[in-house]
């Protein structure tokens, strides 16, 4: 079967799925902290986006970290996740919100996804207490920046006695409403929270991440445990395993100067995902969903989800994929190669944890009234968003004619 390809010449410069925008500060932090010797993993940058992040995110406390890997590792060792414990954990996410409870020798018991926001599902979540009453840690993420259903997953989390990680590594600057009506942040949700500066994110240090907290006692055994857990004495006394998990002074130069402009990187990021939506309006694909009523999402990836009916057919194997392409029709594999052709980035929607080969032989549960596999629905919600779905390149310094053009490139795969 052939498609008319689109008239379209490739786009002359790489738009990247999500790729750092830096702005000027950044240097004269970093800058400064050279010139001043302060190139060490303390300093006045680190101080200084401490102090910033803990402010935006409406924390009181925030504690400048390697990674957001490293902040969601400290999170779990708060938690007090011992060897053999299961923690119940997102499904549909990168493996780094995961990876953590394996590092505390745990076993993660994977919760399927909901439609909705495509985040952790609470009814899955409800069905794994059923099966598992004695889990006391749950850690979710927000994917691609869109809150979760926090107030129920809150609910039966409290309900059952189970504290809360908050992986918002992709999530920094989206919002939530709470019991009492006001929008809080993500990365003051949970009991334990972590959010990322990592390359691709939308604030960037070139790497870092931080923890987030209320409880001064928690930030400051976050602080030694991230420095070695060195004890207040003359000489190097230890009574506890301590990491190196503190932020460089320069990574933070950099974090901090970019911090400057996360409202602008949001409105980009809005508009981006804005346009996609506009311009896809005629085709039998939506974009990645959010609850209008009581979330804003900081719209870090724009995604697309394609019509079950308008799918053409598509393999995919532990490492290739392969597509028949078919009139009328199109799949994540077809877009994402035109996409690339074209000198564009996509990716596919992270692949859900439990159909991962490191992963494969822990607990999966999915909801109840997802639980029928019928001839229609063979797949849980993860596997089905995975196998129709795609991350469109959503970089935030992307043109308008570059967009326009991307957007007609995905109608072609429809032609
Ligand atoms: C990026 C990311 C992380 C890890 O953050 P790093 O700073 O890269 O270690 C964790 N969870 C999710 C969902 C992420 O996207």
């Amino acid at each position: 079967m052939f498609k008319a390809s689109a008239n379209i010449c490739p786009l002359e410069k790489r738009v990247f799925l999500s790729s750092p925008t830096m702005h000027g500060e950044e240097k004269e932090f970093v800058n400064k902290a050279i010139s001043d010797n302060w190139v060490t993993t303390a300093g006045e940058n680190i101080d200084a986006l401490e102090s910033m992040v803990a402010e935006y995110a409406g924390t009181k406390y925030a504690v400048a970290l390697s990674s957001g890997t490293a902040a969601l590792h400290l999170c779990m060792k708060m938690a007090g996740v011992r060897r053999d414990e299961k923690v119940f954990c997102s499904d549909m996410t990168f493996d780094a919100t995961v990876n953590p409870v394996v590092y505390e020798g745990g076993i993660p018991v994977f919760i399927d996804t909901e439609y909705d926001t495509w985040n952790m599902d609470p009814s899955g979540l409800e069905e794994a207490f059923r099966i598992y009453p004695d889990v006391k840690v749950v850690v979710l993420a927000h994917l691609y920046g869109v809150p979760a259903k926090m107030d129920e997953i809150l609910e039966i989390c409290r309900k059952h006695g189970a504290v809360v990680i908050e992986d918002a590594a992709e999530a920094l600057g989206a919002s939530y409403m709470g019991a009492d009506g006001d929008m809080h942040m993500c990365g003051s949700l949970g009991d334990y929270n972590a959010v990322s500066t990592n390359g691709n994110k939308i604030i960037t240090g070139s790497s870092g991440g931080l923890f987030l907290t209320n409880s001064e006692e928690d930030a400051v055994k976050v602080r030694k445990w991230a420095t070695q857990a060195r004890e207040a004495a003359p000489w190097y006394q230890h009574e506890e395993l301590g990491y190196n998990y503190r932020m460089s002074n320069i990574v933070a130069g950099i974090a901090r100067g970019n911090m400057l402009h996360i409202a602008e990187h949001i409105e980009a990021k809005k508009q981006i995902y804005e346009r996609y939506k506009d311009g896809f309006r005629d085709l039998p694909v939506s974009v990645n969903p959010y609850d209008k009523e009581k979330s804003i999402p900081n719209y870090w990836l724009s995604c697309l989800l394609i019509e079950k009916e308008a799918m053409c057919k598509q393999v995919r194997g532990e490492k290739e994929a392969l597509y028949i392409s078919e009139g009328g029709k199109s799949c994540p594999t077809e877009i994402l190669e035109k996409l690339a052709e074209n000198n564009a980035e996509g990716r596919p929607i992270w692949k859900p944890m439990h159909m991962q080969p490191l992963y494969r032989n822990c607990p999966f549960i999915t909801a109840k009234s997802n639980n029928t596999y019928s001839r229609d629905s063979v797949l849980d919600v993860g596997a089905d968003i995975y196998e129709r779905g795609l991350c469109l390149p959503s970089d935030n310094k992307m043109m308008k004619q570059d967009q326009d053009r991307i957007i007609e490139i995905v109608k072609s795969c429809f032609g």
